[in-house]
């Protein structure tokens, strides 16, 4: 059977890969799936053909049965924590997240807010292939699209109302926000406003060309970002990706600090913060040695797991811990709701900020010292695959985690090289305690991957 969802959803190039009839039908699987009678939210981010996606997929679920109720354009984790809030059956959302512009995805969401877990992604796909369609009367096509406008206010309130909004507006923090022209402008100025923050936006308005920088945000993407954070005197700086679940974190200084680090130290925050909380975080193969260095010795445990969210998000829930994570920036605070989260993430951030009553950049200095490198290699999953294989023999003599791709542990650093679940690229992250070493080895592995 073929296989339509991805990493994180179903993903391709607007009109060229991911068609309004691919969307239609992914509609009509998704309502059979669900069942008639359900209540739905749909929303999507800025990218180009999103409302075009959207109504498609709308008229799929409505073709099935479902009652759907437009939440226009919100940040994912909005979407998903109003889903369950207000009390949806799921949620459907038109997004590509950090993929590059011309892309544009189908991501669904079950009722308790967080997205499908695997199985369930199976049984939508039986039912798209084998087109078992369930299809109303004529006579029960009835009613139309609702609006639901409480989707941000929900939001915003819901953060708010998990940090001490005092401290935060005692210090007088100002925040450079950079929500790469999408949809992280709808929520994150309006949370931080309420916390007492002065904020200065770059790449504030809506635009799917995403103009002022590519919706992934990297050490490449950010770095105007980064300039610009010192330039205006910036506390601390958070650029997110394409739909806002993702952030990452500038300090005052115009460091760029990869969301693992933030992780870090908010999971050390949240330590003191839920004292009940099970000492345990969970986080992806993809991140840093540094993480299990900096929080073992508070007696916190690292749960290492596959790359993607999804599973990351699931098993918080079902065991408990105090955060989930991915280097990449996507960071879960269970309390608010188990997804990744850009304007959560950043209200814990300036807590933790005004708690330790120390400036941003040093908080990072807190942390173990690694020198980061990731690049990205383009080609197909199966060359992908056959690249990893060699990487595995190469280093065959070193510690390897071969949960995902394979991640090679050394002396003084460490690499993972995977197949991207969401694009034809191999990814390649190098960590080693001098920046000249982690660039020969990254140099060393883009040769070896090459040969496939
Ligand atoms: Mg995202």
């Amino acid at each position: 059977m073929g296989r339509l969802f991805g990493t994180d959803g179903v993903r391709g190039v607007v009109n060229e890969e991911l068609t309004p009839e691919l969307a239609l039908r992914l509609g009509e699987a998704v309502g059979t799936w669900l069942g008639p009678d359900k209540r739905v939210l749909v929303g999507r981010d800025v990218r180009a053909g999103g409302e075009m996606i959207r109504n498609a997929v709308v008229a799929g679920l409505r073709s099935a049965g479902v009652e759907v109720w437009d939440a226009g354009l919100a940040p994912t984790p909005a979407i998903q924590y109003a889903t369950k809030k207000l009390g949806y059956d799921g949620a459907v959302i038109i997004t590509a997240s950090h993929n590059p512009p011309q892309y544009n995805g189908i991501k669904v969401v079950a009722g308790d807010g967080v997205e499908i877990p695997r199985s369930t992604e199976r049984e939508i796909e039986e039912i798209f292939f084998e087109s078992r369609f369930r299809r109303l009367g004529w006579k029960e096509l009835s009613g139309s699209v609702g609006r639901e406008d409480r989707v941000l206010k929900t939001y915003v309130d819901g953060i708010v109302g998990l940090v001490d909004r005092e401290a935060i507006a005692s210090w007088g923090f100002k925040v450079l926000v950079d929500p790469a022209n999408s949809v992280g402008a709808l929520a994150l100025p309006q949370v931080l406003r309420r916390l007492g923050v002065r904020v200065v936006t770059l790449n504030g308005h809506l635009d799917p060309a995403f103009p002022g920088r590519e919706p992934e945000p990297t050490v490449e993407s950010l770095s105007e970002t980064a300039r610009v954070t010192v330039a205006v005197g910036a506390d601390l700086a958070v650029g997110t990706d394409g739909d806002a679940d993702r952030s990452i974190f500038i300090d005052e200084k115009g460091n760029i600090h990869w969301g693992d680090r933030s992780a870090a130290l908010l999971a050390g925050h949240l330590a003191e913060k839920e004292p009940g909380a099970p000492r345990r975080v969970y986080t992806a193969v993809s991140s840093s040695g540094l993480v299990e260095e900096y929080l073992k010795p508070m007696g916190i445990d690292v749960v290492w797991m596959k790359v993607g969210s999804v599973d990351i998000s699931r098993r918080l829930m079902e065991e408990g811990g105090l955060c989930g994570f991915e280097e990449n920036g996507g960071f879960m605070y269970p309390r608010h709701h188990p997804v990744r989260d850009a304007a959560m993430t950043t209200a814990l951030m300036l807590e933790m900020m005004a708690d330790e009553e120390e400036a941003a950049s040093k908080l990072f200095d807190r942390l173990p010292k690694y020198y980061p490198l990731k690049t990205k290699v383009p080609m197909t999953r199966d060359k992908a695959l056959r690249a990893v294989n060699l990487v595995r023999e190469k280093y065959s003599d070193h510690r390897q985690v071969t949960i995902d791709g394979v991640r090679v542990v050394g002396e003084d650093y460490w690499f993972l090289v995977r197949p991207s679940g969401t694009e034809p690229v191999l990814r390649i992250m190098v960590e080693a305690k001098s920046p000249d070493r982690a660039k020969r080895i990254a140099e060393e592995l883009k040769a070896l991957v090459m040969k496939a």
